[in-house]
C-alpha cells in the first residue's frame, strides 16, 4: 500500500474531548472519527486493526469447533417478553417500531434469538453438543459512553452460545472456550489475566472475566502475589482470619442509648463517640426485587451487594429509599440499627461481626445510637455469611499469601448460563431414553473493538501507538528519504515490491514529505517496524531498521535483503512473546 494514495488523516493535536490514551491515540493516528456520542466510524487503518482482531478470534472458534453464522441485529420484542428481559433489561435496550407499531429492539446480545433459532432446529441428544458464534456490531444504550471504542454504543462483538445435553457437556463447553480465549489473546499479544466473576444463580466455578491489564481500566482486580487466584471485586471471596471462639456475649453491659446529636456517618458517629470504625456495626437497608433487606458490615468495612443478593436471592438490588428507612426504623436515615428493627425484614451479618462483640450501632431513634451491642443477644440474625468487599490489605482467599489490586479492562466474558434461556423459551430436546429435557446453554463474549482500545492502552509512549505486529494495521513502514533523489525512489520501490512479495503487510511511505513529518507518523500510528532508506544509507548498500517496541535500531544490508528482513522481522515478533 501506498502512503501516497491512502486515507490517513492524523491530527497533531491531542482532541479536547478525548479522556483514555487509546481514544487520543486512536482518533490522532486517523483510525477512528465519531459520529455522534458512542457511535464511531472505524477508518481504513483502525479497520484493518480490527478486522485481525477479529480473524484471530475466529480462527480460535473454529479450533474450538465452534461455527460461525450471523444472526440479525433488529430482534422482535416477543423474544425477550418470553424471556422478561423486554422489562428487565432497562435503558440500555434501544427500542423501536416498525411501520404497524410493533416493538423491536437493536441487539445487545443474542440469546433470545439463537434459542429461539436452536428450539427450531434441535430436537435430539443426536444433534448435541452445538457451538454457534457470531463476529457482529451489538448496540447497548450505555449510560456513560465515553473512552472512544473502550465503551461504545455501537460496537464490535463476538459472541458464541454452546447448547449441550447435561451439566457435565456443558462444563467441557466453558472450559473449551476458556481455552479459546486464553489462546485467542496469547496470539494477540495481550497481557492479560481471567479472574473469577459473578455468576448469579449459577453459581460454582462458571463465569470468567479476561482482563486486559491496564492502569487506565475501568475495572479492579484483585490477585494473589503467589498463587493463580484472581477474581473481580464483586466475586472475590474474602479469606476469614483464623478462627477464633465465638465472642463471649455474657460479660456485655446492657443495651444502652447515647446521644449522637447530628451523626448520622461512620466518621462522624466514631469521631462523636471517640471510637475506631471496626467497634462499630454499619446496618444497610435495601430492597431486592422491591422486598426489603438489612444487611451489617464492619463500620470500617463495604458491602457487597452482589454477595448479598446471591445470598437472599433475587434480580434487582436497591438501596432502600428514605421512606422506607423511616417504614423500616422509625427514624431517619443515618441512624438504622440491628436492634429493635421492624419484626418483618430478614437480618444478614456478615461473617466478620462473630469475631466480636459489644458493638455500636444505630438505634433505629433520631441522633441516637446504642453502645454494648450484643448481636447474639440483642437480635435475630438471619445469617452470617461472606458479605464484604475484599481489601487489599486482605489474604488470598485461596492460599492465604498477600493479595494486590490492579487495574483491568474487560475484553472477553465467558458464562455457564445453565437452563435460564431454555426453560423461558423452552428449548428441549428428547434424551437417550426419549425423554424431554431443556438444553444447558453457555455464552461467551469478546470485545473485539474494545481489544484494538485496550492493546493501546497497555502499549503507547508519548509518541503514540505501539501495535503488536498481530494486530498492526500494517506490519511495517517503508520509509523513503529520497526527495528528489530517482535512485532512493528506484531503491524503494524495489523494496516494496520485495517485501509485498514475502505477504508482509508494508506501508510504503513514498509521499513528499519532511523527513520529520514521516518520522513523527509512522511513530504515532505505531506500526512495530520501521524501515528507512535514505541517500547515505544506498550508497552505504544499508537501510535502516528500527523496532517500535524497544527502539533499537539496527542497519539491514541491501545485498541479501530478504533474509535479513525476514530474520530480523521473527525478532520483532519474538520481542512481543509473538511466533510467526
Ligand atoms: P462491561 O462490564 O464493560 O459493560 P459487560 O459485562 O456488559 O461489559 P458482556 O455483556 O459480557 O459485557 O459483553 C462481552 C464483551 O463485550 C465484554 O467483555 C467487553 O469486552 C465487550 N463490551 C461490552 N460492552 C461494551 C461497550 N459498551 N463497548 C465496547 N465493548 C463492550
Ligand atoms: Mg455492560
Amino acid at each position: 500500500m501506498r502512503l501516497s494514495k491512502y486515507y490517513i488523516p492524523t491530527i497533531k493535536e491531542d482532541p479536547a474531548d478525548a479522556e483514555v490514551v487509546s481514544h487520543k491515540l486512536l482518533l490522532r493516528a486517523g483510525m477512528i472519527r465519531k459520529l455522534t456520542s458512542g457511535i464511531y466510524n472505524y477508518l481504513p487503518l483502525g479497520l484493518r486493526s480490527i478486522n485481525k482482531v477479529a480473524k484471530i478470534v475466529r480462527e480460535e472458534m473454529d479450533r474450538a469447533g465452534a461455527m460461525e453464522i450471523s444472526m440479525p441485529m433488529v430482534q422482535p420484542a416477543d423474544l425477550w417478553v418470553e424471556t422478561g428481559r423486554w422489562d428487565y433489561y432497562g435503558k440500555e435496550l434501544l427500542r423501536l417500531k416498525d411501520r404497524h407499531g410493533r416493538d423491536y429492539c437493536l441487539g445487545p446480545t443474542h440469546e433470545e434469538v439463537i434459542t429461539d433459532l436452536i428450539r427450531g432446529e434441535i430436537s435430539s441428544y443426536k444433534q448435541l453438543p452445538i457451538n454457534l458464534y457470531q463476529i457482529q456490531n451489538k448496540f447497548r444504550d450505555e449510560i456513560r459512553p465515553r473512552f472512544g471504542l473502550m465503551r461504545g454504543r455501537e460496537f464490535i462483538m463476538k459472541d458464541a452460545y454452546s447448547f449441550d445435553k447435561d451439566e457435565e457437556g456443558a462444563e467441557a463447553s466453558y472450559w473449551g472456550m476458556f481455552e479459546a480465549y486464553k489462546a485467542a489473546f496469547t496470539r494477540i499479544g495481550l497481557r492479560f489475566k481471567p479472574v473469577q466473576a459473578d455468576s448469579g444463580a449459577i453459581g460454582g466455578d462458571f463465569s470468567h472475566e479476561f482482563m486486559v491489564l491496564a492502569d487506565t481500566g475501568e475495572d479492579t482486580i484483585a490477585s494473589c502475589k503467589s498463587c493463580e487466584f484472581g477474581a473481580n471485586l464483586e466475586k472475590a471471596r474474602v479469606k476469614l482470619p483464623e478462627a477464633k471462639p465465638e465472642p463471649d456475649e455474657s460479660n456485655v453491659p446492657a443495651l444502652e442509648d447515647v446521644a449522637t446529636p447530628g451523626a448520622h456517618t461512620v466518621d462522624e458517629v466514631c469521631n462523636f463517640l471517640s471510637i475506631s470504625a471496626d467497634k462499630l456495626v454499619k446496618t444497610l437497608l435495601l430492597t431486592i426485587d422491591g422486598k426489603p433487606v438489612a444487611a451489617l458490615v464492619r463500620g470500617d468495612r463495604e458491602l457487597n451487594e452482589v454477595k448479598l443478593r446471591n445470598i437472599v436471592g433475587g434480580n434487582e438490588i436497591e438501596m432502600a429509599d428514605e421512606a422506607m428507612v423511616r417504614e423500616i426504623t422509625g427514624a431517619p436515615v443515618g441512624f438504622a440499627g440491628p436492634a429493635g428493627l421492624n419484626k418483618d425484614i430478614s437480618i444478614f451479618a456478615d461473617r466478620e461481626l462473630c469475631m466480636s462483640t459489644d458493638w455500636v450501632a444505630g438505634a433505629n431513634k433520631g441522633d441516637t445510637h446504642v453502645r454494648h451491642l450484643a448481636l447474639g443477644r440483642d437480635c435475630t440474625i438471619e445469617r452470617y455469611a461472606d458479605l464484604r468487599v475484599i481489601e487489599p490489605t486482605d489474604a488470598c482467599p485461596e492460599c492465604g499469601k498477600p493479595i494486590e489490586f490492579t487495574k483491568g479492562i474487560e475484553v472477553g466474558h465467558v458464562f455457564k448460563l445453565g437452563t435460564k434461556y431454555s426453560e423461558s423459551m423452552d428449548a428441549t430436546f428428547l434424551d437417550e431414553n426419549g425423554k424431554s429435557k431443556h438444553m444447558v446453554m453457555g455464552c461467551y463474549g469478546i470485545g473485539v473493538s474494545r481489544i484494538v482500545a485496550s492493546a493501546i492502552e497497555q502499549n503507547h509512549d508519548e509518541n503514540g501507538c505501539i501495535f503488536p505486529p498481530s494486530i498492526a494495521p500494517f506490519e511495517v513502514v517503508l520509509i523513503s528519504l529520497g526527495g528528489k533523489d530517482q535512485d532512493v525512489a528506484d531503491k524503494a520501490e524495489q523494496l516494496y515490491t520485495e517485501i509485498t512479495n514475502l505477504g508482509v503487510e508494508v506501508a510504503y511511505d513514498d509521499r513528499k514529505e519532511r523527513p520529520g513529518v514521516k518520522f513523527a507518523e509512522a511513530d504515532l500510528i505505531g506500526y512495530p517496524m520501521q524501515l528507512v532508506l535514505g541517500g547515505k544509507g544506498l550508497k552505504n548498500g544499508i537501510i535502516e531498521a528500527k523496532c517500535r517496541k524497544s527502539g533499537e535500531k539496527i542497519e539491514l544490508p541491501l545485498d541479501g535483503f530478504t533474509e535479513a528482513f525476514t530474520s530480523w522481522r521473527a525478532e520483532v515478533w519474538e520481542k512481543w512473546g509473538l511466533n510467526l
